[in-house]
């Protein structure tokens, strides 16, 4: 089955008694267990509205076996203590989501996991890797300068080196981008973005082979961030429609990028879609199309992003990505807040710098919002 298909039909769970299309919510926190196989309880991950959306995830990854979370931290921080220990190392992709980066900057150190990060460059992922090293974690596309990771090549780097590799998935979403078919042991998502993809949900995921989910699974029922039975639901409905939503979006995101690129007041903008981007080819190759963000630092002679940002009209300010509707944000006073002005220097990320996380509306309207607030 192709995508569209497997996120209609995949992983449902038909009740015997009423054929109804959908999943049931079972609200039960309490099961009984005399007889039963499994001892169900939400913490453990096993109750059947985690598992039905957990197998469409799957299906949709090319995964044997998933968790769903209460948020893409839980998944991640599950994940990453799963694997390190005290005295283990790490090599992070630098350019990882803000959460991810402060976790690893405010919490490793004081459990004795030590980390280094770099640039997504594999060469500079190969010099990192340590005698102590465990985990290589990546992120592609990466946020919120769009950059691409050769996924393939740090598969192999890590299975040469016997090192567990985890890639963020959430940009490209299951849709365009599948890691486990490049050699990737753990994809992790926030699905709160793309998979939610109505700016109304906070979700998480994490998907991998059996060996490599159940012992995720273990510590993560300790850690405690499962889901409740209603917002699964909800999940299960929104991944119906997320091909569509995500092939919309990434068509939208193309024009949009192509726009800002031809305008005399845009000075940058970074949408692995466009030819001049520095990795298109390597995007071309492991995306099945470009996605749907895309970030842009306005020309000085534009009055800058705030003043643009107050300009706008449809588009919203706002956090968060991957909803239906098309917000903007300012990574510098938002995502990236909590880094240091050197370290957001080194990540290349000016105050300037603006990200468009493009919706499904009618793209000539958001055309014309941007058109209006640039002519201003
Ligand atoms: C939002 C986000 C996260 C964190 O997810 P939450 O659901 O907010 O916990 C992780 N990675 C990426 C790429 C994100 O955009």
């Amino acid at each position: 089955m192709k995508k569209n298909t497997r996120c209609v039909h995949s992983g449902s769970y038909i009740d015997p008694v009423t054929r109804g299309l959908n999943t049931p919510v079972y609200t039960s926190s309490s099961f009984e267990y005399v007889d039963m196989p499994d001892n169900m309880y939400p913490r453990y991950f096993n109750t059947p509205n985690q598992k039905a959306v957990a197998a469409k995830l799957c299906a949709l990854e090319g995964a044997d076996a998933g968790l769903i979370f209460s948020s893409g931290m839980a998944a991640i921080s599950a994940v990453l203590l799963t694997y390190l220990h005290k005295g283990d190392h790490v090599v992070l992709q630098r350019d990882i989501y803000g959460g991810t980066h402060y976790l690893a900057t405010a919490d490793f150190n004081r459990f004795g996991i030590e980390y280094t990060m770099v640039s997504n460059r594999i060469d500079a992922i190969a010099a990192a890797i340590r005698p102590k090293t465990r985990l290589v974690y990546i992120e592609s596309p990466s946020n919120p300068l769009l950059m691409i990771t050769d996924i393939a090549a740090v598969a192999e780097l890590t299975r040469t080196h016997n090192l567990v590799s985890v890639i963020d998935n959430t940009f490209a979403t299951p849709i365009l981008q599948n890691p486990l078919a490049l050699g990737i042991d753990i994809v992790v998502h926030s699905g709160t973005k793309y998979i939610g993809g109505h700016s109304d949900i906070c979700c998480g995921a994490a998907l991998g082979s059996k060996e490599q989910i159940a012992k995720v699974a273990k510590v993560a029922a300790n850690l405690g961030g499962s889901l409740n039975a209603q917002t699964c639901a909800l999940i299960e409905r929104s991944l119906k429609t997320m091909g569509l939503r995500v092939q919309r979006q990434s068509e939208n995101a193309a024009r949009l990028a192509a726009f800002l690129a031809q305008h005399q007041r845009i000075a940058i903008v970074n949408y692995p879609g466009l030819t001049t981007h520095p990795d298109h080819q390597l995007a071309a190759r492991q995306m099945s199309s470009f996605g749907a963000m895309l970030s842009f630092e306005p020309a000085p002679e534009s009055g800058g992003a705030q003043a643009l940002l107050e300009r706008l009209d449809l588009i919203t300010p706002a956090l968060s990505l991957g909803g239906v509707e098309t917000i903007i944000c300012a990574p510098a006073a938002t995502s990236h807040a909590k880094l240091s002005d050197a370290e957001r220097r080194e990540l290349g990320i000016s105050p300037d710098l603006l990200r468009l996380s493009v919706g499904i509306e009618d793209v000539e309207d958001l055309v014309d919002d941007l058109q209006q607030a640039l002519a201003a």
